[in-house]
């Protein structure tokens, strides 16, 4: 049954040169980088509050030292590598298949796969400005110093990530949309679609070859042309 069905996507995506890719936390879990949204016990036993409530704006703001703790410690995985996933889909993108990526990931391994167009919805751990005089840093320069990392300005560096509270890039937001809007093909990849803007932002897609894989139910499963509910490493290994 998986086999037939990988059958047809691999057929489909042999007749087509205008794909899109849409992906979430599922992508990278092969990687080793856990879906920090799955209610991990450790973290509550750990830290006094919620992760959706220390990567909020407001929490950042009021305690830059808490929220600096569980960042270092929970979000950045310098040492994690893209897995067959990331590589095919930069394979694809290279023999002019795929038109772009369209990531909610923020760690940076669609990048070190190979992928060019890579629209990162929610920004990236590996990019940090400073909040005083917006001065780049990169993620060395972040985990070079300890606890919270200033600009030589004085300023405070916040990651260029968007926090919960926080509104997303528009000109990523409208590249995405147009993405969605023109592929002939969209594969939908590792994301539940029930987190803001993933629901919304397929409601673009005008095509009859909606591609949906996730290992468990998804909202939109009945609106898929291709369901495959199997982890994305075995689908794209069968590439
Ligand atoms: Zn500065």
């Amino acid at each position: 049954m998986l086999q037939e069905k990988i059958e047809i996507l691999k057929q489909w995506v042999k007749e087509s040169n205008n794909i899109a890719f849409f992906g979430g936390a599922g992508v990278s879990t092969e990687s080793g980088i856990p879906d920090f949204r799955s209610v991990d016990g450790l973290y509550h036993m750990k830290y006094a509050y919620t992760p959706e409530t220390i990567l909020s704006h407001s929490f950042f703001m009021n305690k830059p030292k808490e929220f600096y703790d569980f960042y270092r410690d929970k979000m950045i995985y310098t040492n994690a590598s893209p897995n067959i996933t990331h590589f095919k889909l930069a394979e694809l993108e290279k023999v002019g298949k795929l038109r772009g990526v369209i990531t909610q990931n923020i760690d940076n391994l669609h990048q070190l796969a190979g992928s060019k167009k890579v629209l990162e919805l929610h920004g990236s751990v590996y990019r940090n400005f400073c909040m005083n005089c917006g001065k780049f840093y990169d993620i060395n320069d972040l985990l070079e110093q300890s606890g919270v990392p200033h600009c030589s300005c004085g300023g405070i560096l916040k990651p260029d990530v968007v926090l919960y509270e926080e509104a997303l890039d528009e000109k990523t937001l409208d590249e995405a949309i147009e993405l969605i809007a023109h592929a002939e093909m969209l594969i939908i990849g590792g994301t539940s679609l029930s987190v803001y803007p993933a629901a919304g932002l397929i409601q673009y897609y005008e095509g009859k070859r909606m591609v949906l894989i996730n290992k468990s139910v998804t909202a939109y499963d009945n609106r898929a042309d291709l369901l495959i509910q199997a982890g994305l490493g075995e689908v794209f290994s069968g590439l």
